[in-house]
């Protein structure tokens, strides 16, 4: 019998994470012929959003439309969510492994007293099983794991899956559903973002990541030319953080932010173990250290030894010829 999956879909500044057509793709991984439904919370019209998401393979999509849905809070999202969850009675849940599906899931999975399966970096069915693969200590190994049965939410690993094609063809509902989430304890009113607008470090394709060996706030201009020249965003090492170069929401790590870029720079970084935890999944990996016995060169795909304020300018250069 064929599935129903419920997708819930990330909105930012109106915009739709990718992750979240990842998910619909991994909701089509367990199921290809089960129907995804998104869903989407929002204090404002969600329409062109929804739209996108059946654009990306989502069969239908349900709207929670309130003002205490404005920005992510659990209680607010939980109780829109087991509301949709109560209506459809979904076999599987999916979202993005980030900080709102980090949160909401284990919450809600408790209390439905369903399975939970976070982090996931692959999804494929075996006759009628469905096998997860997800890392485990710190992305040194990967473990496979099979739901047996009932409700599962499932958290996926941006970048790890692809979305399906973009297709404006596609069509399907959109509704909206009423809840009233007026009973909260906690209601954002502003966000103030510290961190540099760009390119959603987690979401990114090319990260350039400085560490310690950039010495300094202004150390940090060359590694941000770069990552402008290539498309993609700024990270760094807690020893980065930790000496002021930067800001901690740049962490990648294993108190930090965790990376899977299809290219990782990573400049005056050691490569203690863990940094590794953070980043060592990433596709293609680029050691910059003018130290050749820095460990960050075991994990590297390519290795340049030197000082990094002569290669980083030189490999912009070179970037913005292309
Ligand atoms: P360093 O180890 O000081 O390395 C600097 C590097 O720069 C050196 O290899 C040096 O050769 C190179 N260098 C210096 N100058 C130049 C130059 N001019 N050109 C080229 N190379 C140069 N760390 C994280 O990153 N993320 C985490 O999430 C994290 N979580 C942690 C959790 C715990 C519980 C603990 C105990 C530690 C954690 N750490 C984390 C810290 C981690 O152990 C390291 O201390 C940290 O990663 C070191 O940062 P770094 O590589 O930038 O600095």
């Amino acid at each position: 019998m064929s599935k129903k999956l419920l997708v819930i879909g990330e909105v930012r500044d109106n915009v739709l994470r990718n992750v979240t057509f990842e998910a619909i793709a991994a909701a089509k991984k367990i199921d290809a012929d089960g129907e995804v439904v998104g869903v989407l919370c929002g204090d404002s019209e969600l329409n062109d959003q929804a739209q996108e998401m059946i654009h990306y393979g989502a069969d239908r999509v349900v709207i929670v439309k309130h003002d205490n849905l404005k920005s992510y809070t659990s209680e607010g999202y939980g109780q829109a969510v087991l509301a949709v969850v109560n209506d459809e009675s979904p076999d599987g849940i999916i979202m993005g492994h980030t900080a709102a599906g980090k949160d909401l899931t284990p919450k809600l999975a408790s209390k439905l007293e369903s399975g939970l399966i976070s982090d996931a970096t692959d999804i494929e069915t075996n006759g009628d099983k469905v096998v997860f693969t997800r890392p485990i200590y710190s992305g040194k190994a990967f473990e496979k794991k099979v739901v047996t049965g009932g409700l599962t939410f499932t958290t996926i690993r941006p970048n790890n899956i692809p979305a399906l094609e973009h297709d404006e063809t596609r069509s399907g509902d959109v509704t909206e559903k009423e809840v009233d989430v007026t009973d909260i304890r906690t209601v954002i009113k502003d966000v103030i973002r510290k961190a540099s607008e760009g390119v959603d470090l987690s979401e990114a394709n090319v990260i350039i990541a400085g560490g310690r060996g950039v010495k300094s706030v202004e150390g940090f201009k060359p590694l941000y030319e770069l990552a402008e020249a290539l498309g993609g965003a700024v990270g760094a090492s807690r020893g980065a953080c930790d000496a002021e170069y930067c800001d901690y929401a740049l962490q990648i790590g294993q108190t930090g932010k965790v990376v899977t870029p299809d290219l990782y720079i990573a400049v005056g970084i050691s490569g203690a173990i863990q940094h590794l935890a953070g980043m060592s999944n990433s596709k293609v990996i680029v050691a910059i250290n003018k130290d050749p016995e820095a460990n960050i060169f075991n994990v590297a795909d390519y290795g340049i030894v030197g000082d990094l304020f002569e290669v980083v300018p030189m490999l912009t250069e070179e970037i913005k010829k292309l």
